[in-house]
């Protein structure tokens, strides 16, 4: 008996990131088909035949989310279902596997005494090597953070959602930008005023040659400071444009100004075109840029898909999200570590929580 089914519903495609490491991000789909709870002690993720990351209970506690959870926890009560949000990183040079598999320890209640301890081993995926998207950025200027980017923060990562008859993560790659001043400051000034924010009116820009697959335009502007209240979920993302870049893949920019957008769903826009300004719209607490890959004209029922930006600087990190949600809150200097000598990044993904300059327009 194997009480736990196991299946990976999207492969991960691996990707460099900004610390030139290659991650595979997905989610382990996870269903309890025992008739009693079962506790996961440990997760290894094999890798063509070896072990390439082991987690441990505790790690697995903060990374296993039952269905319509926000919380995570070890155990999956009988008959529940939940996704264990996998992150693995090779080193540079490191050979990607062609397949994994997931070894699991387990303790299952509903077991005779005795053997309930057993290890199990499956979902078994073959790791898509699709081409990863190969992109310019999104904005330009400095002092951008890198809010929410992959891998482990959970606000984009894990937004597992019911659309359509299937569960999709959209928003996996997702990064919401937001822009601090030459003293570490989200905003200066009043709190509920769009202008106070750094961010607030910087051009968007198209992140490939184009052809714009959707527009949405006319949705006002959230105040500042506090979370809008009844938006349906498909006004979520305010003002919004979706490129398609070709290859089956889409960049999405959410949240920009009403009257700002400068293109029409068929036009052609070319690699660092103005196509908007950041603005406040839609399902958000301060203004910011929202982008995201995915694999469909949709922002939500679309399989997220990573990208490499062309070139970057990372000239800081922050203290992580904590210290950034505080930052984001009260206005005041954001804990960075500055990078020194900062590193100029080509042709990766910029992870989450750093401080990073485009290149000026
Ligand atoms: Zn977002």
């Amino acid at each position: 008996m194997t009480p736990l089914l196991m299946a990976v519903h999207d492969a991960p495609i691996p990707f460099t990131g900004s610390d030139g490491r290659v991650h595979l991000v997905y989610e382990l789909w996870l269903s309890n088909f025992s008739s009693g709870d079962v506790t996961v002690k440990q997760v290894d993720v094999v890798g063509d035949g070896k072990a390439l990351e082991t987690l441990d209970a505790a790690a697995v506690a903060t990374r296993l989310q039952a269905a319509g959870q926000r919380v995570s926890a070890g155990t999956m009560p009988k008959g529940s279902q939940g996704l264990l949000f996998l992150h693995v990183t090779l080193g540079p040079g490191a050979v990607v596997p062609g397949q994994l598999s997931h070894r699991i320890v387990l303790r299952a209640e509903a077991a005779p005494p005795g053997l309930q301890e057993m290890t199990e081993t499956g979902g078994v995926v073959t790791v898509d090597r699709a081409a990863v998207a190969q992109i310019g950025p999104p904005l330009a200027g400095d002092g951008y953070i890198s809010a929410d980017s992959c891998c482990d923060a959970t606000r984009h990562t894990r937004a597992a959602m019911p659309v359509n008859g299937r569960v999709w993560v959209a928003q996996r790659y997702a990064v919401d930008w937001e822009q601090t001043d030459a003293q570490g400051r989200i905003y200066v000034g009043p709190q509920d005023k769009l202008e106070s924010y750094a961010i607030f009116g910087k051009p968007v820009l198209a992140v490939a040659d184009a052809v714009v697959a959707s527009v949405v335009d006319g949705r006002p502007e959230q105040t500042p400071g506090k979370y809008p209240t009844n938006i349906p979920l498909e006004q979520a993302d305010g003002n919004c444009v979706i490129l398609d870049l070709g290859g089956g893949r889409f960049a999405m920019y959410a949240h920009m100004q009403p009257g700002s957008i400068r293109v029409r769903k068929g036009d052609r826009v070319k690699l660092g075109q103005a196509i908007g300004l950041v603005g406040d719209s839609g399902n958000s607490v301060v203004p910011h840029l929202h982008f995201q890959v995915m694999a469909g004209n949709s922002s939500l029922s679309a399989n997220g898909l990573p990208y490499e930006i062309s070139a970057f600087r990372v000239t800081g990190k922050t203290d992580g999200t904590a210290a950034f949600d505080e930052a984001e809150e009260k206005g005041t200097p954001l804990a960075i570590t500055a990078l020194s000598p900062v590193q100029e990044v080509k042709d990766a993904m910029p992870l989450d929580q750093l401080i990073v300059s485009f290149a000026a327009r």
